[in-house]
């Protein structure tokens, strides 16, 4: 029977291949339509990407989170296109969420879209509450069970089948009201703006949500009404580990890149790679993707252990991501030089990094949830 370590390199190297084909083959295309690319989702869903981690009653293959992050960081390698990989961020909590909160008919009701090919969004945003999540009032009526109010820069929105919405159930005290909904995107009562136009992501849509009296039952709510800023802190913290995973998965081959050319292209009678500030910029990138590696894996290791200190490692490892991403795409383009400034995958990679410093909370709101926590371990 294969090792864990060889099926995960297997599971990788299956999904680098398969992205490689779909995503990576059809990147420029989407970025320059800015379009989220359907087909590649579709075709990695038929391989079976969301149904990894997910019990064999429920409709997947029975492995482990590791098994699908190896898939995961398969598809950021092969597919190198970081706005595909933040569309599936957004996914892979809701999937997670479900299988360890939901109730057997949610898990009925919403599982096996999402494991086969549907698209969903995690829509926490207000426009007046920004980082402050708790700020939220997408609401409930205090008499009716009828969701409304608005939520805006929410990844996947244009193009989304599922959303899982922050809201509050208007009948419980405003203190303790705070839920997440499920919500079935084709309800009528639900408007969507069009794609929001972004820096970069383009393959990645993000959108406004209008909830307009959208009836909410039982199988709408997912774990108890008022926990649930509780619960999205939970699902928040596994997708910021997953930033980390992404950006060593995405600079890995990034350093190949870089380290093929600097041992081509030359200057001043030698190649590049004989130039002590051209190696500097090299090992800045590698040692930003080992500290990121490091502290992903520790935040992986304490969110499946349920350790205390899971969503001080996770903000870590979002923070230690974001930066990577910056940083070393950055590098990359200097290195690169006017090839790298000029439109193509090495400049869009810079436009994307930036991206990462916002969504799932930005860098200061990683601070300050680190301190938090660093004050309720002592
Ligand atoms: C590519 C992308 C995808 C996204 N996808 C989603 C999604 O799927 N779902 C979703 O809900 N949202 C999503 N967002 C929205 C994102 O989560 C918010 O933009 C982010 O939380 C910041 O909110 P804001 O833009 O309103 O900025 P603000 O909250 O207004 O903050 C503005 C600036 O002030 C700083 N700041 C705010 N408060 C403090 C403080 N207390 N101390 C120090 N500094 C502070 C912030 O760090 C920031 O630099 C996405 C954003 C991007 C860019």
């Amino acid at each position: 029977m294969e090792s864990n370590t060889q099926f995960q390199q297997k599971i990788s190297d299956d999904f680098a291949a398969w992205a490689r084909e779909s995503v990576g083959s059809r990147a420029d295309r989407q970025h320059s339509l800015r379009e989220f690319d359907i087909e590649s989702w579709r075709y990695l869903s038929e391989r079976g990407i969301w149904r990894i981690a997910v019990p064999a009653e429920l409709g997947g293959e029975n492995n482990t989170w590791w098994d699908f992050i190896a898939a995961f960081q398969g598809v950021a390698r092969g597919g190198r296109d970081l706005g595909f990989c933040l569309s599936m961020v957004a996914q892979a909590g809701l999937i997670r969420a479900l299988v360890r909160q939901g109730t057997p008919e949610q898990q009925k009701t919403w599982l096996p879209g999402l494991l086969n090919g549907q698209v969903s969004s995690m829509a926490l945003t207000e426009e007046s509450g920004g980082s402050d999540i708790s700020k939220m009032a997408v609401t409930t009526g205090p008499h009716d069970a009828l969701l409304s109010g608005t939520k805006v820069h929410i990844t996947n929105a244009p193009v989304a089948d599922v959303i899982l919405v922050l809201g509050r159930s208007g009948d419980l005290e405003p203190k303790a009201n705070a839920t997440l909904f499920m919500v079935d995107a084709s309800d009528p009562r639900l408007l969507r703006g069009p794609a929001e136009t972004m820096l970069g992501n383009h393959t990645s849509p993000t959108g406004r949500l209008d909830f307009d009296g959208v009836p909410i039952a039982p199988v709408n709510v997912l774990g108890e009404p008022g926990n649930g800023l509780h619960l999205i802190h939970e699902i928040i913290a596994f997708d910021r580990l997953l930033y980390g995973m992404l950006a060593t998965a995405y600079l890995d081959p990034l350093i190949d890149d870089l380290l093929n050319f600097v041992h081509e292209r030359r200057a001043f009678h030698a190649v590049l790679a004989d130039h002590q500030y051209v190696q500097g910029r090299i090992t800045d990138i590698k040692f930003a993707v080992e500290s990121t590696r490091g502290i992903s894996r520790s935040a992986m290791e304490a969110v499946m252990s349920g350790s205390a200190d899971a969503s001080l490692l996770c903000s870590i490892a979002k923070y230690q991501a974001a930066e990577s991403l910056r940083t070393g795409t950055e590098n990359a383009l200097r290195i690169f030089g006017h090839s790298g400034y000029e439109e193509g995958w090495v400049s869009r990679s810079v436009r994307d990094a930036l991206g990462a410093v916002i969504a799932g909370g930005t860098a200061e709101m990683q601070k300050k949830n680190a301190f938090t926590q660093m004050v309720a371990l002592r």
